[in-house]
Order: C-alpha cells, then sequence, then structure tokens
C-alpha cells in the first residue's frame, strides 16, 4: 500500500504524520520550495536587533486540542509559549474613529459605539428563544438573532469578519464557530452556554494549558519539526499536474516530467487546485469544488523606531469593517502582543490586506508599501517610514465557507472513487487544528472508509 499526498502545508504533513504512525508507505509532494504552505516565520533584521515575524498564522487556539496533542507527540511542549489574551485593547474603526472594543463592563455602559436601545437589545441575550436545530446559518444572522443588529454592525461582524476575512452575510455559522450554536443549544444562549463552559473549565483546571499557544521560534517550528521526524518520501518542488486513474491505482504526474504510482491520494490542497487535479478522476466532483470562492489574503509585517508611533492611543489591534472602504483590514501590534519578538525601542505592525480590497495583494511591493504607509498615517497617525518591512501574499489563497458548506463538502466527497479523500482548510475548518485534525482523519479514512 502506498499513498500520495498532494501538499506539504500543516494538513498534508499531519496525514503523512498518521500514515507514518500506522506503518503505511507514502510521498509528500510540495509545488513549493519549502514545508509548511502558509504557516511560515521570518525573521527581520535592522542593525543587531532582530524581529521574529508570522507571515500567516501566529496563534492556536487549545479549545481544538489537535495542535497541542501533535506538538506533544513530537516532544515540542517546551517550545510552547502563551501569547496572552487576544482580546483586550481591540479597537474598531466606525465612522473613520477608533473605538475600544467595549470588554469590560464600564467599557461597555459608556461606549458611544453602540446606542442605549442597542446595548439593551445586546443585554437582553439571555432572554431570545434558543435555536436547538442543526441547520446551518450566516454569521450574520446568527448574530443579529442572539445580539441585535447593532451588536453585528458595530463590533461583532467587524470582529469574526476580520478574523475570517469574510463577509459575515455569507459566512456558515456551523463552519466558522460551531462553538457559539453549541452554547445556545447546551445553555439555551450565549452568556449562560459562556458561565457552563467557564464553570466546567474551572473544575478542570489541573494541567492548565493555555487558551492560545504559539512557538517560541515562531509556528513554523511546528511545520518544520514536523518534516524533520517524517522518514517517508518527502519532495519539495514537486507540482502535481493531473492524477489519473491506471488499473486500480492512481497515475500522478509532476511538473518535471516525471510521475508515481500510488494507491490512494489524500489531496491536501485548497478546493480549487483539488478541483484542477482530479477533473479527470471525479468530473462532477471536480466542478462542484470550483464552485468554491477563495479570497485573496495577505499579511504586512513593519518594524518602526517606537518614537515614531504616536503615544496615544494605546491599541493592540484594530478591526476595520468593509463599510469604512480602507485598503487594509485589520493592524495587530506584534510587538505588544508578543515583546520577546521584537527589540526594546522599536515597534512592529502587521497589517492583514485582501478582505476589504482584493487588489492589495496583487501589487507590486513598491505600491503595495505606499498604501500602507498612507493608510496608517491616516488611521493611525503614523507618518514615519518603516525601517524595514516583509509582505506575504495568497492570491485566491483563503477559502470562503458560506452558508450549507458542510452539506456540499458532504455530497462532494460522496462523489469521489475509492481511495482518494480530501483535507485542509476549504473543507471542515480552516485554523490550523482543523487542518491537523482533517489531515489525520483523511489518512485513517483510507484504511477504513466507514469511519
Ligand atoms: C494571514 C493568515 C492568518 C491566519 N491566522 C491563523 C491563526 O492565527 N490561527 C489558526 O489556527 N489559523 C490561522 N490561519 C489559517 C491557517 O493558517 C490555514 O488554514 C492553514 O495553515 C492551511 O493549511 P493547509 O495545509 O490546509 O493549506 P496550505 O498551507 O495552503 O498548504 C497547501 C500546500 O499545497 C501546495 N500545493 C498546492 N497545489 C499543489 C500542487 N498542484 N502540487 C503540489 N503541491 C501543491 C501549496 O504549495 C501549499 O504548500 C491563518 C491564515 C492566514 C492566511
Amino acid at each position: 500500500m502506498h499513498i500520495a499526498i498532494i501538499g506539504g502545508g500543516i494538513t498534508g504533513l499531519s496525514a503523512a504524520w498518521e500514515l507514518q504512525q500506522r506503518g503505511i508507505d507514502y510521498t509528500v509532494l510540495e509545488a513549493a520550495e519549502r514545508w509548511g504552505g502558509k504557516i511560515v516565520s521570518a525573521i527581520l533584521e535592522i542593525d543587531n536587533s532582530k524581529f521574529l515575524v508570522e507571515g500567516g498564522p501566529d496563534t492556536l487556539v487549545t479549545r481544538k486540542p489537535e495542535a497541542w496533542e501533535l506538538a506533544n507527540e513530537l516532544g515540542m511542549l517546551e517550545q510552547i509559549t502563551d501569547p496572552g489574551s487576544e482580546t483586550s485593547g481591540i479597537y474598531v474603526l466606525d465612522n473613520a474613529s477608533l473605538h475600544p472594543i467595549p470588554v469590560s463592563p464600564t467599557r461597555f455602559f459608556s461606549t458611544p459605539l453602540l446606542t442605549l436601545r442597542g446595548k439593551l437589545r445586546l443585554l437582553a441575550e439571555p432572554f431570545q428563544p434558543a435555536r436547538r436545530d442543526d441547520e446551518d446559518e450566516s454569521l450574520a444572522d446568527f448574530v443579529r438573532r442572539r445580539l441585535g443588529q447593532e451588536a453585528l454592525d458595530k463590533f461583532i461582524g467587524p470582529v469574526l469578519g476580520g478574523i475570517y476575512n469574510t463577509d459575515p452575510e455569507k459566512q456558515s455559522i456551523l463552519v466558522s464557530s460551531p462553538v457559539m450554536r453549541e452554547m445556545e443549544r447546551e445553555g439555551g444562549g450565549l452568556f449562560v452556554g459562556a458561565l457552563q463552559r467557564a464553570f466546567r473549565s474551572g473544575k478542570k483546571k489541573k494541567n492548565k494549558i493555555p487558551r492560545f499557544i504559539t512557538f517560541k521560534n515562531g509556528l513554523q517550528a511546528l511545520t518544520d519539526e514536523l518534516a524533520r521526524q517524517l522518514k517517508g518520501d518527502l519532495r519539495l518542488n514537486a507540482q502535481v499536474d493531473s492524477v489519473r486513474l491506471e488499473g486500480v491505482q492512481y497515475r500522478i504526474s509532476i511538473g518535471d516530467g516525471s510521475s508515481i504510482l500510488a494507491d490512494g491520494v489524500i489531496f491536501a490542497t485548497l478546493a480549487n487546485q483539488t478541483s484542477a487535479l482530479i477533473k479527470d478522476v471525479a468530473a462532477e466532483a471536480s466542478h462542484r469544488l470550483s464552485a468554491m470562492r477563495q479570497q485573496n489574503i495577505g499579511t504586512v509585517s513593519l518594524v518602526y523606531r517606537e518614537s515614531d508611533i504616536p503615544e496615544k492611543p494605546v491599541i493592540n489591534g484594530l478591526m476595520i469593517p468593509r463599510r469604512e472602504k480602507r485598503l487594509i483590514d485589520a493592524v495587530t501590534f506584534t510587538s505588544r502582543k508578543m515583546p520577546e519578538r521584537s527589540t526594546e525601542g522599536y515597534a512592529v505592525l502587521r497589517v492583514f490586506i485582501g478582505g476589504g480590497a482584493a487588489q492589495m495583494v496583487e501589487l507590486p511591493d513598491r505600491h503595495l508599501i505606499e498604501a500602507i504607509k498612507k493608510e496608517l498615517a491616516e488611521l493611525l497617525g503614523i507618518t514615519a517610514a518603516p525601517q524595514t518591512w516583509t509582505a506575504f501574499r495568497w492570491e485566491c489563497g483563503f477559502p470562503q465557507a458560506e452558508v450549507g458548506h458542510l452539506k456540499r463538502v458532504d455530497e462532494i466527497e460522496k462523489l469521489l472513487p475509492p481511495n482518494l479523500a480530501l483535507a485542509g482548510s476549504s473543507y471542515r475548518g480552516i485554523a490550523v487544528p482543523d487542518c491537523i485534525r482533517q489531515g489525520r482523519e483523511a489518512a485513517a479514512k483510507l484504511f477504513n472508509p466507514q469511519s
């Protein structure tokens, strides 16, 4: 039995890890010259100062345990660090001015973001009827139903829309935030559901695992270590061009003219990439995959002198709703969130692009940095030039899971011929732990199709 895995991001590498545990031969084919896909960490340098930045993900939620478990299996728990809370000091842009997201009761009652009516509607959440079925709905419909239109427009929509780089009116709640529907089902609402969960986790707190984790040397440490401990056939610069049936096996053709034969194939690639690869073996599934939307996304990390950053307001993050029609989607002050990755006297910012203005991801460096400098000057009063900067771009690289997505994925999987499996961010969850789970499950499923 030999399995081919197409794609060497966290999903493909996790699938290979699972196969290795089961003693199955595998080949991982990765088009790029490095492992990890969107997990990419880099060091920026100014004189003798070093700054660790992340191109893609920077923190992992431990409510989904798969990343922690994988790190444990790889013997990496000592490299894990706690990036702290993600909720303090977050601002939202509303009508061109900055407002802190009200996370404390005092802030909530004094914030001008919501009218009195909007605040009362939000506080009435526990009294809204609970929905307990399994049908999907949009993130926006869910928030409107539970917390009201104003909460959706003014801060919850921008925050969730920012996290998922998406339009909350289209995004599936069952893919992005199933936990919110679980809280509604179990507790009758978000407030009660959250309290119940806090109580339960308080009881279990003996082995304290932080809510979010990262790795001392960046998240890429995880994929680097994974690739290092994989002992199968691992090939970089191996762009797969096509997959065809040959008898009961699959012939996988690679861009350099070579090919391999495999008994099963795991596609750890995005829906549009997989669609092109399976058109000869599963035409209808390929057609349906091509209908799944993917959006541009990118990040730009910039290092400034601390003295070039206005002293007020002290913000950790800024979310920018699409209705504000800006060229950037969010800003994180990385050096405040993770000071150990920076050097005193400098400030590191990470700017997210591609959601509100997709074209930003396609701009050449010169135009990109000019556009970002203008945005940062207008929004945050930063008029100085950065000391250094770097950009990471993924054109059509961010999957959008629209309402009904999980059912569509189920149907597509039923159209696949034997021993082909789909896994990764386009299918059942976009976060890194979701990708690890899907990679491992795909590997397990090829040997036990009923599971
Ligand atoms: C800016 C950003 C921030 C994020 N932040 C977080 C976060 O904080 N926490 C979190 O949990 N998640 C976050 N995510 C999501 C998470 O990073 C991704 O969903 C996850 O890394 C995707 O992994 P993957 O292996 O499925 O896909 P990818 O990383 O996209 O890997 C797919 C691989 O397949 C290869 N490939 C494609 N076509 C072929 C082919 N024909 N032949 C061979 N190889 C091919 C590609 O080169 C690529 O390496 C973020 C994502 C982005 C972009």
